[in-house]
Parts: structure tokens; sequence; C-alpha cells
């Protein structure tokens, strides 16, 4: 009799089939934010195959979904799905492994279920991570309300336990002054991109005090219409990102400051536009890790340090509000970027299907650990509120 672990483990193996050709499939069918239909579909037909109870659209988000099995009263443990891809470059960040690891998780627990711990496993699946923040609509609309603890795996060129994600937060500035002839009557003209220029001005004396992990750095979306007419409207767009929440909003109360200054000084008003829904800075569950290590190591991945590079996703905000981990998982040879053309055919190589099926069976273990023993989440809880 073996233990529920080897049934995980040969349950996973005995998927890798199936599971590769959901991931194949995925990748040759690129779908970007919120339009992720087919993916949806496929991964929802495939966890009703394994016996789960499956809601499509949850959270008001069409492409979002939640699929479930019980084993009596208990806590829920979720693991999500990423399966949205990138504009012309496809599955250049690997989502197709992403979303069949987590698949293939939940269909191994599935598999073993006469024997798992009272509780509830639920597969999210997370649209739109790319752009358009999936995860922070899901969160607002409840999806994640009582689950305990969560859990994802991210394709990466080696195995990581914990990246450091930096939070995000996008703002434009829309400068308005007067037009004028350049030449003729410049000083009947009021000179927005003055202010836009200000502004660039303004950050990059902001940016020498600075911590180091954070980062600001911006784009002109509009600069005038031609030289020889005072620009009246021009524009410009700022990411801000830091590791901790409260220097996130603080950096972007001086960024604005920065912009203020600058139409204070020009003349022009200033509109600041909120762009898409931040991102936050993942937090880190010691907890959570210590489990997904072990598992991992048992089944035959090797863990890497961590690389000096910092970015960001919406499993930040999903980490803000439960405890929450993304390992790094190897789906491409060690020293491809991501989002590049390389990455997007690696993850449909040998080495991705490895990867997405040591994530699968990691992720399934570390999930019947924490239905094994409350214990554990009591730990990750406290962990989480900071109370060591
Ligand atoms: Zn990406
Ligand atoms: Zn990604």
């Amino acid at each position: 009799m073996s233990t529920v672990k080897e049934q995980i483990d040969q349950a996973v193996d005995r998927l890798g089939d199936d599971l590769e050709r959901l991931s194949h499939r995925i990748h040759e069918h690129p779908e970007l934010a919120y339009q992720e239909v087919q993916a949806a579909g496929w991964l929802t037909e495939f966890l009703a195959g394994q016996g789960f109870t499956v809601e499509r659209g949850v959270g008001e988000v069409a492409t979002a979904f939640r699929a479930t099995i019980e084993s009596g009263n208990g806590p829920t443990i979720a693991i999500m799905c990423e399966y949205d891809a990138l504009p012309v470059i496809g599955h250049a960040c690997g989502h197709n492994a992403i979303a069949t690891a987590g698949a293939g998780a939940g269909a191994a627990l599935a598999a073993v279920r006469a024997q798992l711990p009272a509780g509830r496993v639920v597969v999210i699946g997370t649209p739109a991570e790319e752009g358009g923040g999936g995860k922070v609509r899901l969160i607002k609309a409840g999806v994640f309300a009582g689950v305990d603890a969560a859990m994802m795996c991210h394709g990466w060129d080696r195995w990581i336990l914990h990246q450091d994600l930096l939070g995000i937060v996008r703002v434009g500035f829309e400068f308005r002054g007067t037009a004028a002839h350049a030449s003729a009557d410049p000083w009947e003209g009021v000179n927005a991109l003055d202010a836009v220029i200000q502004t660039f001005n303004n950050v990059s004396m902001l940016r020498q005090q600075i911590r180091p992990d954070a980062r600001i750095h911006g784009i002109v979306t509009h600069g005038g219409a031609a030289p020889n007419i005072i620009p009246e409207m021009a524009a410009c767009t700022f990411y801000v990102r830091a590791a901790k929440l409260d220097y996130m909003w603080e950096l972007h109360k001086r960024v604005l400051a920065c912009a203020e200054g600058a139409a204070k000084a020009t003349g022009c008003t200033v509109t600041v536009i909120d762009k898409e829904a931040p991102y936050e800075p993942l937090k880190r569950n010691d907890t959570l890790l210590g489990l997904f290590r072990a598992n991992m190591t048992s089944v035959g991945a090797q863990e890497s340090p961590a690389p000096d590079r910092l970015g960001s996703s919406d499993i930040g905000n999903v980490s803000q509000v439960i405890p929450a981990i993304q390992p790094m998982v190897q789906i491409a040879p060690a020293g491809t970027p991501i989002h590049s053309r390389a990455f997007e055919a690696a993850a449909v190589s040998p080495l991705a299907r490895q990867g997405m099926c040591q994530a699968a069976k990691t992720m399934a273990m570390t999930t019947l650990d924490l239905l094994a023993d409350p214990g554990l989440l009591k730990r990750a809880r406290a962990e989480f509120e900071g109370v060591k």
C-alpha cells in the first residue's frame, strides 16, 4: 500500500500525456487578457472530467473559473491557474504550462479523493495576469473569501522557491495649457509639453533618493501637434514600483507631487489618471514555502538562488489578503529570458512537460500537507499576520 504522496506522484505521471496535450493546445491558441475563452473552456472541461464541480464566470469575469472538490468540513486550499498570452509573441510567459500544472495538481488530488483529509480543494482560473489584473477583480468579487491559503507556480528558466515581486501602481498625467504660434506670439502660450518635461526632471531628482529596489519609469504619450504650435495638451504615464506596499504608495504620492510642481511651474493644469489596478508586492510566507521546498525536492527538482531582477504580478494582491506563494518552475533552459521568442518555444519542450508535472505534484503534495495538519495553516496565518 503506497502512501498518498506516492499515489499523487503516480496520478500525475498517468495524466502526463493528457496534461501535455492540454498545455500544447493552449499554447497553439494564444488568447489575450479576458479573451481566454478556449483556454478556460478546455481547462474546466478537463477538471470536470476529473470529478470537480465547475463554476464558470466566477466573480463576474467571463473567463475565470472555480473548480471544487470537497472531502468534508475543513480548510480551503486554492491552486491558481493563469492562461492569458502576450500580444504578438503568444505564450512567451509560459502560462500554458502554469495552467496545466494547476489543473494537474487538482486532478492528482481528485485521484486520491477518498484519502484526503477533510477540507476543500479549489482550482481557481485567474485571467488577465499580463495586464488587466484578473486576480484583483476576483479578490474584489470575493472569490478568495474563505480560502485559507493559495499557491501557484510560474514558469522560469530555473527552480526558485521565492522571487520578490514589486508592487506597481500606474499613473498618467494630462497637462493642459494654451496654444499659440511658437514664433509669432510665444508669450501668449502656456506650454503643456514643458510641464511633462519638468515632471521627468522632478522624477529624475526624486529617483536618486529612493530605495534601491524601487523603480520609477515613464514615457511621453502626447507631446504636441507641431513644433510651431505651443502644445496646449501633453501627457505622460509613469509606473511606480516598490517591494513594500507602504513604500509604493509613499512614492506614488511623491510622483504626484512632481507632476503638480511641474504644473505650477509652467502655469498648466494637471489631471491625474489612474491606469490599471495596482499590482501589490508579493508577501513572503516561509511556512508555505518550507512545505513546498520539501515536496519539490522529493519530486527531483533542484532549487537555485533567486536572481537579482524584479518584476510585478497580480499574485502579489492575493498574497496581501491570504497566505500565498508563487515558486518558479524550470520550463526553459537556464539563461532563456522570459517574454522572448525562445521562451515561447521552450514552453512546449520536453523540459516544460517535466517542470509542469513536477509543479503539479509539488502543489498537490503541499495541499495535502495543509489539509492534513491544521497547525501548519495556523502557522502560515500567524506569519501572514506578522506574528512570529
Ligand atoms: Zn509575463
Ligand atoms: Zn507570467
